[in-house]
């Protein structure tokens, strides 16, 4: 029984580690070798000896590691030794570069997702289905009432809502995350022609590290210092730091919104401190959780990020056993 043997992923202080390769993935405090599944910050993090990631990604995590990494670029699909497994790093349509790490080791096969999502997005590969025998999940948005619009057609949302502000005399301040979201939404954007869009000094290197890989978005102008009538009708994407900064206080009165996931419910985290919610999320949503853990055909599925005490109930229905980790 595959079930019996060793796993190749056990939950540690340190973060998720595979004892036979050797190596953690995403690891919370410095390691020897880490994997990284992704430059976000809650999975790229300094101080560790040796970093693999998936090539996309490389431009990101120089941006954001401080001093000289030893950090190997491997190729999407291209398998490595390491300790006595063979890795490889697969797509997650997550954000550029994202990827699943696939473990083998005497016969069995696990997959660690890291973030992923399954919606089309213009700045990343698209997620790649892959076959395991044990799915460590995410399941950051593991409720049912989580499912998510088309992403243009929320787009278009902020496209009308951006007009109407403007008509209003207003200029339009969109919260959203500095890496992935922002750049997405320029990507959505310049495919529907939209004008060029200001964006706050934190953005832009990442913008910038998206246009070298080649990835196409709207011109942007990064915005040095507010001014109450130079922006006026303007839409401008500001990181959700810079909030309740003075610099978002200089544009004098604005039409707030937020992208993200956890605006698909009333009362949700943010909801309350901007003027409208849009729902653009770069995770999946309930409906693709289920679908993706049941096309692995995996027997077992680990959870992580969150609480999938919902998903775990749905899922054993279906004849998967799944567990938090
Ligand atoms: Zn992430
Ligand atoms: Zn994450």
């Amino acid at each position: 029984m595959v079930f019996d043997s060793d796993p190749l992923i056990v939950a540690t202080r340190r973060g998720l580690y595979c004892p036979p390769g050797d190596f953690y993935i995403d690891p919370w405090r410095p390691v020897q070798t880490a994997v990284i599944t992704h430059g976000h910050g809650d999975h790229l993090r300094q101080g560790n000896a040796r970093y693999i990631l998936a090539r996309p990604g490389l431009g990101i995590a120089r941006a954001r590691l401080r001093g000289n990494h030893d950090v190997h670029a491997v190729d999407y699909g291209a398998r490595h030794a390491l300790g006595s497994t063979t890795i490889s790093l697969h797509p997650a349509g997550h954000i550029l570069g994202s990827a699943q790490v696939r473990i083998e080791h005497g016969g069995q096969v696990w997959v660690v997702s890291g973030d992923y999502k399954r919606q089309p997005d213009p700045t990343c590969a698209p997620f790649e289905p892959l076959e395991s025998d044990v799915f460590v999940s995410e399941a950051t948005f593991a409720l049912p009432q989580y499912r998510w619009p088309p992403a243009q057609e929320v787009v278009r949302q902020i496209l009308d809502w951006w007009r109407a502000n403007r008509e209003r005399g207003l200029a339009s301040m969109l919260f959203c995350y500095a890496l992935g979201k922002a750049q997405r939404l320029l990507a959505e954007l310049a495919a529907l022609g939209s004008e060029p869009v200001h964006v706050h000094g934190a953005m832009t290197t990442l913008i910038e590290v998206y246009r070298t890989a080649g990835v196409e978005m709207v011109a942007t102008t990064p915005v040095p210092r507010p001014n109450r009538t130079e922006y006026r009708g303007a839409l401008i994407l500001a990181p959700p730091s810079a909030r309740r900064s003075s610099w978002a206080r200089g544009f004098g009165t604005v039409a707030t919104g937020f992208c993200s996931g956890w605006m698909c419910v009333p009362g949700g985290p943010h909801q309350s401190s901007v003027d409208r919610g849009f729902v653009l999320s770069d995770h999946a949503d309930w409906g693709d959780l289920v679908t993706t853990c049941e096309q692995t055909g995996a027997r077992r599925i680990f959870l992580t990020h969150g609480d999938a005490q919902a998903l775990i109930e749905h899922l054993g229905g279906r004849g998967i056993e799944a567990f938090p980790l």
